[in-house]
């Protein structure tokens, strides 16, 4: 059974700028998903989210689609690879033509993938898709953009990927031109469309505290490397890595909007001026040892439900193939290391 979406020892370059470091990933291709890819601004979640995509390719590895190297599809590939594999973007003002009625926005994809025979059959279709984003129909059709709230516009790029009934939605930071009052529910709309729909979620954030209440499992990156990846309950509950324990130690609880990320964890000087091969993030951790500078950790699995690249944990194994997935916690599933 192959997976439903892999990225295999992917690397993305700009020039000597490396935006995204070796990520192996998988995605179970049997039980719909909700993973968050999380990470402070500049860690590569963006251009991550793009490979996925298909919207640009990696500089090395391959990213698989049903067993299909996405840079490779025919063209009757591609086109179902497109319609599948749908994207919700950080702010959807941009995505929308300010002349044209929300209804165009939505009609568009009916139209050019055949969804519906009739008028009527595309309009039933689109008032579903309305309603399984909260939008009532009545309120959302014949108006123009700029009439909707950011909520209610990004509820329609929802309901526009959801028309298409695709496999994955890649929300980049869906909720974060929204409103604080309408995060949750936003959010919590999506773990429906997993739930009912059987859709699986890339959330993308910089926010622990949702990718917590919504999702089963996640990837920490730091500075385009995986730091730290499994269930949330544990990546999150108990994290292990040092760059973790700094941003989860950084959440104040009461106030579940803080987003975290903001608050820069120190450099001392003489280890910000040391250049070093190894793990990138040496110079700030707290917990660094001689090894670490010259040395690139691999992924460690100190116990079943996630892995650390950090040499903390050298004494436990390494995961095989360097695959996230094999402690990515099956979705309301047993809790068991899967097969990679
Ligand atoms: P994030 O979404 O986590 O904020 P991005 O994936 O957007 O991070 O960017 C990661 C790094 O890659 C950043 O330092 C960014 O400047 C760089 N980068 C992204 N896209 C390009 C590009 N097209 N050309 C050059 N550098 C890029
Ligand atoms: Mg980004």
């Amino acid at each position: 059974m192959s997976a439903l979406i892999e990225m295999q020892g992917v690397t993305k370059s700009y020039g000597s700028f490396t935006a995204l470091d070796n990520v192996t990933l998988s995605l179970s291709g049997t039980s719909p998903s909700m993973t968050a890819v999380a990470g402070e601004s500049g860690s590569g979640k963006t251009t991550l989210a793009r490979m996925m995509l298909g919207f640009i390719n990696p500089s090395i590895g391959h990213v698989l689609y049903r067993g299909k190297d996405v840079a490779k599809m025919s063209g009757t590939e591609q086109r179902q690879f497109r319609r599948e594999v749908q994207p919700v973007f950080q702010d959807p003002f941009d995505v929308f033509n300010p002349f044209y009625r929300i209804d165009h926005v939505l009609e568009t994809p009916v139209k050019r993938y055949k969804l519906a025979d009739t008028q009527a059959g595309a309009r039933a279709m689109i008032e579903d898709a309305l309603k399984r984003v909260g939008l009532r129909p009545q309120d959302t059709l014949g108006r123009f953009p700029h009439e909707l709230s950011g909520g209610q516009r990004q509820r329609v790029m929802v309901a526009r990927a959801v028309l298409l009934r695709p496999k994955l939605i890649v929300a980049d930071e869906p909720v974060s031109m929204v409103d604080a009052s309408l995060r949750a529910t936003i959010l919590d709309e999506l773990k429906t469309l997993n739930r009912e729909l059987g859709i699986s979620i890339v959330y993308i954030t910089h926010d622990l505290t949702t990718a917590f209440q919504i999702c089963d499992n996640i990837m920490i990156l730091y500075r385009g490397t995986v730091s730290e990846a499994g269930s949330v309950e544990r990546v999150i509950g108990a994290p292990k890595h040092p760059y973790s324990q700094l941003l989860v130690s950084s959440i104040p609880l009461p106030d579940l909007d803080k987003t975290w990320g903001s608050d820069e964890v120190p450099v001392s000087e003489a280890s910000a001026a040391r250049a070093n091969p190894g793990c990138k993030f040496a110079p700030r951790c707290p917990h660094v040892m001689e090894m670490c500078w010259d040395n690139v950790p691999p992924k460690y699995v100190p116990d079943s439900q996630r892995l650390a690249t950090c040499f903390l944990y050298r004494d436990a194994p390494v995961a095989p193939g360097d695959d996230v997935a094999v402690v990515f916690r099956p979705p309301d599933g047993p809790v068991a290391v899967a097969a990679s």
